[in-house]
């Protein structure tokens, strides 16, 4: 099927309205008869001697000068455009010609309603990639900066001992992402892990901060810690909705 109505189709289709139709009867019909002499009073300009013919099917006013053919004689007579005027002849003196369209003037279809091509299926796999290796990076990052500030065997932040473990599945998918051969299959697999990951690591920060702030009164260092936590959070929440 054709998605897109070149130019061409639609002048081709007027050009040969104009040439099957027979345009007295035309006049005759949409207009009037003509006097003894075969002319009309010109119905594009105001005038008492009759100066509208027609020759060679076409039509010609030596008053006001204008001429043309069927289709521009009932473009200019209801003041549509070529191709509407085209189409009223072919349906109102039965030509039975075939318009460049049979859905009359609907636009073609959505692009959305087209299945994608290969290529945008892989631009889609590669933004995703992108975007994930991203998050990962970010995660990774506050994994490392995590560990440093805060040793495992502290005691404040045991809970973030967890996440700790995370660095190997982290690091893994980071060096996938970049092969960018295993991107496709992997596809599917990664995005509910990461999102799961991503989740649980935000929900157990904001109750790590939160921990921290209630004890903040007690000590100076977990104060610091409560403040870079939500620069974090604010870093993280940005980063996802990518
Ligand atoms: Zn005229």
């Amino acid at each position: 099927m054709k998605l897109k109505l070149e130019k061409s189709d639609f002048s081709e289709f007027i050009r040969e309205v104009a040439e099957k139709s027979e345009i007295t009867e035309i006049i005759c019909t949409y207009y009037g008869e003509p006097d003894r002499h075969m002319k009309w009073s010109c119905p594009f300009h105001n005038e008492k001697t009759p100066s509208f013919s027609v020759k060679s099917n076409r039509f010609k006013c030596f008053g006001c000068q204008k001429s043309g053919d069927s289709v521009k004689f009932v473009s200019e007579y209801f003041n549509i455009s070529a191709y509407q005027a085209a189409l009223k002849i072919n349906q109102d003196f039965g030509l039975n010609l075939r318009p460049p369209t049979d859905t009359k003037e609907k636009p073609a279809p959505e692009p959305k309603e087209r299945p994608l091509t290969e290529r945008e299926k892989q631009v889609q796999i590669d933004e995703w990639a992108f975007t994930q290796h991203d998050i990962l990076l970010d995660y990774f990052r506050l994994l490392k900066e995590y560990s440093q500030e805060f040793p495992k065997d502290n005691e404040i932040n045991w809970k973030f001992s967890a996440f700790l473990d995370d660095f190997g599945t982290v690091e893994f998918l980071l060096e996938s992402l970049i092969d960018k051969h295993k991107r496709h299959s992997m596809y599917d697999n990664w995005q509910p892990t990461i999102e799961r990951m991503i989740k649980n690591f935000k929900e157990n920060i904001k109750r790590e901060a939160k921990e921290n702030a209630n004890k903040s009164n007690n000590s100076v260092i977990t104060g610091n810690g409560s403040s870079r936590t939500s620069t974090r959070l604010t870093a993280t929440a940005s980063t996802e909705k990518h």
